[in-house]
């Protein structure tokens, strides 16, 4: 299973509704761009994805199942939330390593996603030495490990510079060739127009939109 089923999802935080009976499905093989300015709910609903968070009604489903009820996590679902990457002393190897371990994936695994996300050279380097486009790079070697058929990222090109978001977005463009399902938040229309085949747009914690991006191309 390759799907992400968001339905009637609702979470407060206090008097804001983060997320206010938010619906939407996500095509499998797509680069589906997931657009809203900034505050609109799209971290509160890959955090009820992910089960970092809990909703207060509906559901928020991937390959049919909410995340706890997931059999094998890390193979089914990848997530790059933040530009956090472990701990600054270690170094990208071992802190994947390390995570690779702990699920029993193996080194061999750990040393091609070293390679396929450009971070071969720099393996042995300590992450506090890493800049924020390393970091993401590392983040998404992390989000891969499980070799996982969806993908999660929160604006992944934030603050990067024009040759990381251009490396991120063929990235994506190679994971949905690969018949992966990747939902990308950002608060750029324009970023998203260029990655993206789908569009879901919120605001509020509401849904505005949910079109493909030829479709808009078309309208305008
Ligand atoms: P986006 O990712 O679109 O920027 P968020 O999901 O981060 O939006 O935030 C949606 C709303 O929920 C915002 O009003 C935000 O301030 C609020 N919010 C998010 N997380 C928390 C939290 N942990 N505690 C309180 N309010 C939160
Ligand atoms: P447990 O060993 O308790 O079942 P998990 O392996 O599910 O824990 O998750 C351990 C940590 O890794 C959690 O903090 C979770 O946020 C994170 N995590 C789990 N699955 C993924 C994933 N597919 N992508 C990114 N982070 C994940």
């Amino acid at each position: 299973g390759r799907m992400i089923e968001v339905r009637e999802l609702t979470k407060r935080y206090g008097g804001t509704a983060a997320l206010d009976g938010l619906s939407f499905e996500v095509r499998p093989g797509t680069v589906t761009g997931f657009l809203g300015p900034n505050g609109s709910g799209k971290s509160t609903c890959m955090r009820v994805l992910l089960g970092l968070a809990a909703a207060d009604s509906g559901a928020a489903l991937v390959n049919g199942r909410r995340y706890r009820e997931l059999e094998r996590p890390l193979h089914e679902v990848g997530a790059l939330l933040d530009a956090s990457a472990g701990h600054g002393d270690r170094t990208a190897r071992d802190h994947l390593r390390c995570l690779a371990r702990t699920h029993g994936i193996g080194d061999r695994r750990v040393t091609g996603l070293l390679e396929r996300v450009g971070l071969a050279g720099v393996a042995r380097r300590r992450i506090g030495g890493f800049s924020l486009g390393m970091r993401q790079r590392l983040g998404i070697a992390a989000a891969l490990l499980g070799d996982p058929g969806v993908l999660l990222l929160d604006e992944p090109v934030n603050g990067l510079d024009p040759d990381g978001i251009r490396w991120i977005r063929e990235l994506m463009r190679a994971l949905a060739a690969e018949g992966r399902t990747v939902l990308v938040s950002s608060h750029l229309m324009g970023e998203m127009a260029l990655t993206a085949d789908r569009l879901v747009v919120v605001g509020r914690g509401r849904l505005i939109a949910d079109t493909s991006v030829a479709e808009l191309e078309r309208r305008f």
